[in-house]
């Protein structure tokens, strides 16, 4: 056997570290989960969503510089003025989605990539939207790094949605209007749900919406929290 084969290479070594601050941020993920129990309605983020946390490399899907930090519950600068959410509000989102293998799933906001990847763990097909070009391009990059064929992306003004590719059973909005985009609502399907920050700057809550069998749709707040803002109408045609 050669001597060099039982060395680790620097670069594997590097993953193994970035393994065990993955593990300790999952955990993290459960005690806030745990705090914060009575404004969400749920005890505990369920396992899929913890178990795909725990696989997906989130210092792949933030600027290099960010990497050493990219396992704390904080939020992170992308780029372009841009975050990437605290991990917990991630799980969160993630988990009120309540997400099937069966489930044609929207995100509107890609950024770099990381929620996309969470999805595309979860679901057997993602479709994404973003608006500024080069955070699109570049998670596309990212994605595909690292191995995830199933996303389809589009550059555009996620507020309009995706009509070619609709109605959703989830879509999950990573970026705050004001108030409810209407064709998101309209490209949602009967038994569907959306996630999605809602509220003027300083007062935005996170909010789940649900489309009934029978179509009538039921909205429940959630945690405030605070998002930059989805652009929509002008401001996101000139992008
Ligand atoms: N989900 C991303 C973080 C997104 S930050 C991640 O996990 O890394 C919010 C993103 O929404 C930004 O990239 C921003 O450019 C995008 N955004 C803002 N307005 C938008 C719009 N109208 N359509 C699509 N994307 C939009």
């Amino acid at each position: 056997m050669e001597a060099g084969r039982l060395t680790m290479t620097e670069a594997e070594g590097r993953e193994d570290a970035f393994a065990v601050l993955r593990r300790a941020m999952v955990e993290q993920i459960e005690r806030h989960a745990d705090r914060v129990a009575d404004r969400t309605g749920r005890a505990a983020i369920s396992n899929p969503v913890l178990e795909a946390m725990g696989r997906v490399p989130r210092h792949a899907f933030v600027p290099v510089e960010m990497a050493p930090y990219a396992y704390l519950d904080r939020p992170l600068p992308i780029g372009s003025g841009k975050t990437i959410s605290q991990p917990f509000i991630v799980a969160l989102m993630t988990d009120l989605l309540g997400i099937g293998r069966e489930h044609r799933v929207l995100e509107i906001g890609t950024g770099l990539g990381y929620q996309t990847a969470l999805l595309a763990e979860l679901t057997a097909e993602v479709f994404t939207v973003e608006v500024i070009g080069e955070l699109a391009r570049d998670g596309r990059r990212r994605l595909a790094g690292q191995g995830y064929a199933n996303v389809s992306f589009r550059i555009g003004d996620g507020s309009l949605g995706w009509p070619e590719h609709g109605p959703f059973d989830r879509i999950i909005v990573t970026a705050a209007p004001d108030l409810i985009p209407p064709a998101l609502l309209q490209q949602l399907k009967p038994d569907g749900r959306m996630v999605i920050p809602a509220g003027l700057e300083d007062d935005q809550r996170l909010l789940l919406v649900t489309r009934e069998a029978g179509g009538r749709l039921q909205t429940a707040e959630m945690l405030p929290v605070r998002f930059s803002r989805l652009m929509s109408g002008a401001e996101a045609a000139d992008m």
